[in-house]
């Protein structure tokens, strides 16, 4: 679509907040337009097909708290086909490379600790998680690792009120189409400015002016929902400067998660939807998900430091260590069976810098703060802002539907 010069509302990325933002202000009678600097909607919702038949969410895949999650009811109204088996997270398909009863002591530990930071959570004390490690534990490497795949970060640089705050009924489904293709479709009738990049919002006119790298436009509302990084490195910059805003963006970084697909020869030989994972007593390790919906692939996991360390090696680190990994599980016979197709790099990917939020130890309170409207002109949405469903896709749609609301109650307030 082309840049009008001027618009009721300027909505700034067009992932699951902008595209909610979008939908909630469709019979606002406001003009409004999302400005996105990819050439595509989604942002980290972004489904691929690996191979004609292996299709991967490089993002988001789960609907976590599937009961309370507004893309089920999208999903169903456009026809996308919802997965609602159990996610194998807990299971091990492979007894023996951790056994069971290793298994019932490290999940046996893993309880313990949530417990121990849960309560102290209600404390109001606002502290880093791994303070409730409990000393010389041996299971308290793969604890940490649990919180590199749910944080993207490691316990000590994560809030424990943050951490509580986040919500979760238990129940995880899936899009088989794809959760990124189904942010596609959610996003397909919104009015969309692709390969936009905005690099200044000046509010200090009686309209907001936003230069892009398409041109400058004037808009009487802006919807901000790029990720706290880009907020926190001034790649998006506010004139007058909104200090407040870099420190809670700063407070919320984005953790780091990785994904990575392995084409797999011989499927039948893994079990469908199975699980593995090792008892190697590190941080450092992927966990991996064994042919998703019976698909011939293996999906790996990575986050927090050694998925940044993967990255920073270069393209083909995330492949060759999950490869490396299977192979020392399964037999060297695996080598030859698998073979790389895709991974994720999102830490080095320009418009995210990072996979999902956390809060750092002491900036629980940040996500409020982020989430604040300046002067009745700007407004902030992103899974960031969300106060039970931060970091995952449902809750920054949600956010970019309560920051549309907030656009009409402030014009209903002239
Ligand atoms: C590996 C991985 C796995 C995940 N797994 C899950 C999961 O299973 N379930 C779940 O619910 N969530 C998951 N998430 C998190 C989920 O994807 C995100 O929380 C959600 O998609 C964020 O939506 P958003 O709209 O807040 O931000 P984004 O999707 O990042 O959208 C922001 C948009 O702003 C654009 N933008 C950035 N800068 C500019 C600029 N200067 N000008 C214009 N546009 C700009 C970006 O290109 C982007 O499109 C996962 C994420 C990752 C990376």
């Amino acid at each position: 679509m082309s840049l009008p010069s001027s618009i009721d509302v300027a909505i700034i990325g067009a992932g699951a907040a902008g595209l909610g933002a979008a939908h909630a202000l469709k019979n606002s009678g406001l003009s409004t337009i999302v400005l996105e600097a990819r050439d595509r909607v989604g942002g980290r919702a972004h489904t691929i097909l690996a191979t004609p038949d292996i299709l991967f969410d490089v993002g988001c895949g789960w609907l976590h708290s599937a009961d309370e999650n507004s893309f089920v009811a999208i999903a169903e109204q456009l026809n996308f086909k919802l997965d609602k088996s159990h996610p194998p997270w807990r299971e091990q398909s492979f007894g023996e490379i951790f056994p069971p009863k290793q298994r019932a002591e490290f999940i046996k530990a893993l309880d313990a600790f949530h417990d121990r930071a849960e309560k102290a959570a209600t404390s109001g004390r606002d502290r880093a998680a791994s303070l409730y490690l409990e000393p010389g534990n041996r299971w308290n490497p793969m604890i940490d690792a649990i919180s590199t795949y749910v944080n993207g970060s490691e316990l000590d640089s994560v809030s424990i009120i943050d951490t509580y705050a986040y919500h979760d009924s238990g129940l995880n489904w899936r899009v088989r189409q794809g959760y990124g293709a189904l942010m596609a479709a959610y996003g397909a009738s919104c009015p969309l400015a692709f390969n936009c990049q905005v690099t200044l919002i000046d509010h200090s006119g009686k309209s907001v002016r936003i230069e892009t790298s398409r041109g400058t436009l004037s808009a009487g509302k802006v919807i901000v929902t790029v990720p706290t990084n880009l907020i926190a490195d001034e790649a998006i910059r506010f004139h007058p400067a909104l200090p407040a805003k870099v420190d809670a963006a700063r407070g919320l970084p984005l953790g780091i998660a990785d994904k990575v697909v392995l084409a797999l020869d011989e499927p039948q030989a893994l079990p469908k939807d199975g699980s593995l994972r090792g008892a190697t007593m590190r941080t450092a390790m992927g966990a991996y998900h064994l042919r998703p919906f019976g698909q011939p692939c293996i999906e790996g996991f990575f986050g927090g430091r050694f998925a940044q360390e993967l990255e920073d090696a270069g393209d083909g680190a995330i492949a060759a260590q999950s490869i490396d990994e299977i192979v020392s599980y399964l037999g060297s016979d695996f080598r030859r069976k698998l073979k790389p197709l895709s991974e994720s790099r999102w830490a080095h990917d320009p418009f995210a810098r990072g996979s999902y939020s956390h809060a750092l130890p002491g900036h629980a309170g940040d996500r409020a703060a982020l989430a604040a409207p300046v002067d009745g002109r700007l407004f902030f949405a992103g899974e960031a802002t969300s106060p039970h469903f931060f970091s995952t896709a449902h809750g920054a749609r949600d956010s970019g539907e309560s920051a549309a609301g907030e656009v009409m109650e402030a014009l209903a307030k002239r």
